[in-house]
């Protein structure tokens, strides 16, 4: 190849390498967001005291506080749309919201759809049950009857911390705590995070065993978008820093919450 042949080349290749990166970094959800003036995130409505409705019909929670703090950060408006577990990581996928705040455990089966921020909630899962119901733990479920959600990880983990429990799923919480106080099911299983947010207000009902499991909780992103990624955990580092955190955590989850909770990890902060 002639020398400036092989120039023509390297040139047609440089600008190729330039468009794609330039494209790339286009096409983040940080810019489209900025862009938008409006970040769209994720919640569940489900899942007191993370995301749910409350008396004026508007939907609070430790999540939504979470992704109004983003959101300011950002300097855009927040938008939330409702999510499931089950309908979560699709709508993330197919681009009807941008993040996922929404109790969501990041584990490695989820990261091959996915990407997720650091952890900003340390959650474990037990069981919900009926005080004097006699059950102290899943080797009390033998036979007996267990509610939770579908594509929920607490599903997956109760299936195998006890194969002989009937596993009754719903679309969401409240629906799972009906079925235990209308006798349907002798225990409802997720994350003791959320569980509080049913035994907090019906002081009939309390949270036993030891953990079945640990469930930490991510932000969740779409794939390969690290700068809309690094934007997110910088912004959960700044709520941790500047106290904001322990802030909405006590406003969830503190001795006058309703919900008491006491905290069991730190947030990741890089110098
Ligand atoms: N953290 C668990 C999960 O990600 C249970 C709570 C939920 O269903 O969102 O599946």
């Amino acid at each position: 190849m002639k020398f400036k042949q092989k120039v023509v080349l390297f040139t047609l290749a440089l600008v190729l390498a330039l468009s794609l990166g330039v494209s790339a970094s286009a096409q983040s959800t940080l810019d489209v967001v900025k862009a938008r003036g409006v970040l769209v995130a994720g919640v569940k409505f489900d899942a007191p005291p993370f995301g749910f409705i409350n008396e004026k019909g508007e939907p609070v929670g430790f999540d939504i506080d979470v992704a109004r703090y983003i959101a300011d950060k950002l300097g855009v408006k927040l938008q939330l749309k409702q999510v499931t577990s089950q309908t979560r990581i699709p709508m993330l996928l197919e681009g009807q919201v941008d993040m996922l705040v929404a109790t969501m455990t990041h584990q490695r089966a989820r990261d091959e759809a996915i990407d997720f921020s650091i952890t900003y909630f340390f959650a474990d899962q037990r069981l919900l049950v009926k005080k004097g119901s006699g059950i102290k733990s899943v080797d009390d479920l033998v036979g007996k009857t267990v509610a939770t959600v579908q594509g929920s990880t607490s599903e997956i983990n109760i299936r195998k911390a006890q194969p002989k429990a009937n596993v009754l799923t719903f679309q969401e919480y409240p629906q799972a705590f009906l079925a235990v106080q209308q006798g349907r099911a002798h225990a409802m299983t997720t994350d003791a995070s959320i569980l509080v947010g049913f035994a907090g207000p019906n002081p009939d009902y309390e949270i036993v065993g030891p953990s079945i499991a640990p469930e930490p909780y991510g932000i969740g992103v779409r794939e390969n978008d690290s700068k809309f990624r690094d934007a997110i955990n910088f912004a959960i580092m700044d709520m941790w820093i500047s106290g904001d955190y322990h802030k909405v955590y006590d406003k969830w989850f503190g001795p006058n919450s309703g919900y008491y909770l006491p905290m069991t990890g730190a947030i990741e902060v890089w110098p």
